[in-house]
């Protein structure tokens, strides 16, 4: 789960990490509010789940309350596509008010869950700012990473080293240090998978200031937080994916393939999209209905599948256990009429009761072809798309 900047700079302010002083506004009079409380001299920020706003549009630099309210009504109501966003863009409906900061140095700090070195690591560079990912595939030595004990954390002789790498003035050592050992705090007391300050700003005074804050929230572990499982907002998520989360589904939209994939169980999902590649094909999304679903869920599934526009055959792999083959099927069935979709649909069904759901799908009006093992994968997507898959 995603969190937007003003709530994950509250977050940090209150784990003692230096933020500007700020407030969320959702119609341009509140922006103009803000702005005279601080002083007039205020940056507006879109609040939308995507980074690269500054190079959007997204991010404006005022003078005076008058200009922040005109900063806000151009953003709020509108949709703000950015290079991490799809060509749609996400809706702007709140905008943050910051304090403006005199930035002498742009410093990039953030903590990731590192698949390969698995455990959190954490990295800096001297090098932060709108141009960090440019940086990381240009230049990757300009960013320092620490890898920290998976049992421990991060040691404070870590935070210190990683202090001075950035750069910092002497006196700025500690202040480094508390702020990067804070910022590990957050990432593991609120199960972070991303904890992201770019840019950390060096002050012309020479205090470090956390600009922008991203904060991203393991998804299973929102049972155990709830106050920041209250803070989603759904409004910025994909529809599809909305409706797939609903469902209980794990659901992601893949961008460029065709192959719309209906799996159990996220490994058999995973090389099914696999066996799909090598096919000469691209999956349309990952989906997992999950071990235990039941007809409706299968249903919705099929249909948020068939609903993408850039789905041109559905490849149906399901291996029956917990999830019997005829339930699927019945799912199946339901899913294809509510959507009444005619798309070619490609189905390898196996295990528990694989005879009886494929009599299920069997003398329907669905326009469906029954494989017996996945080696049959490659030819049977070429002949459902004409080869366009
Ligand atoms: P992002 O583009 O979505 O990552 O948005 P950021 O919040 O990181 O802002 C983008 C850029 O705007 C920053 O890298 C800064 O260069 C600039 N910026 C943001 N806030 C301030 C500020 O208070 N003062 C100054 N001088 N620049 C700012
Ligand atoms: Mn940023």
């Amino acid at each position: 789960m995603k969190l937007h900047e003003y709530q994950a700079s509250q977050l940090l302010a209150e784990s003692g990490i230096p933020v500007p002083d700020s407030g969320v506004a959702s119609s341009p009079t509140e922006a103009r509010t803000i702005a005279e409380r601080l002083g007039g001299a205020v940056v507006v920020k879109a609040q939308v789940h995507a980074g690269g706003r500054g190079k959007a549009g997204g991010v404006k630099l005022v003078d005076s309350p008058g200009e922040a309210e005109e900063a806000a009504r151009l953003m709020l109501a509108t949709n703000l596509v950015t290079h991490q966003t799809s060509s749609a863009g996400v809706p702007v409906e709140r905008v943050m008010v910051a304090e403006r900061t005199m930035i002498d140095r742009e410093l990039y700090l953030a903590i990731v869950v590192d698949g390969e070195a698995g455990t959190p690591v954490v990295m800096g560079s001297q090098a932060g700012g709108v141009e960090i990912e440019e940086v990381a595939s240009a230049t990757p030595d300009k960013i320092l990473r620490i890898v920290t004990d998976p049992i421990y954390g991060l040691w404070p002789y870590q935070a210190r080293d990683l202090a001075i790498g950035l750069g910092l003035d002497t006196e700025q050592i500690r202040p480094a240090t508390d702020l990067i050992i804070n910022l590990f705090r957050v990432f593991k007391e609120n199960d972070c998978s991303i904890a992201e300050i770019n840019p950390l700003a060096v002050c012309k005074d020479g205090r470090l200031l956390a600009i922008d804050a991203k904060l991203n929230i393991d998804d299973d572990s929102l049972f155990r937080h709830p106050r920041i499982a209250s803070l989603a907002d759904p409004a910025q998520e994909d529809n599809l994916e909305r409706k797939a989360h609903l469902a209980g589904l794990s659901y992601v939209k893949l961008d460029g393939g065709a192959v719309g994939c209906m799996v159990n169980g996220a490994g058999l999902a995973m090389a099914t999209m696999d066996i799909t590649r090598n096919a000469g094909a691209n999956p349309a999304n990952f989906l997992d209905v999950g071990g235990g679903a039941q007809t409706e869920k299968i249903a919705t599934a099929f249909e948020i599948i068939v609903s993408d526009p850039d789905v041109k055959v559905v490849l149906v792999n399901i291996f029956g256990g917990i999830l019997r083959c005829d339930i699927a099927a019945e799912g199946i069935l339901q899913g294809a009429k509510r959507s009444g979709t005619s798309l070619p649909i490609v189905a390898l069904l196996r295990g528990t009761n694989a005879v009886e759901g494929k009599q299920i799908l069997q003398n329907t009006p669905l326009n469906i072809s029954f494989l017996s093992d996945l080696s049959e994968i490659p030819s049977a997507l070429d002949q459902a798309t004409g080869g366009g898959s």
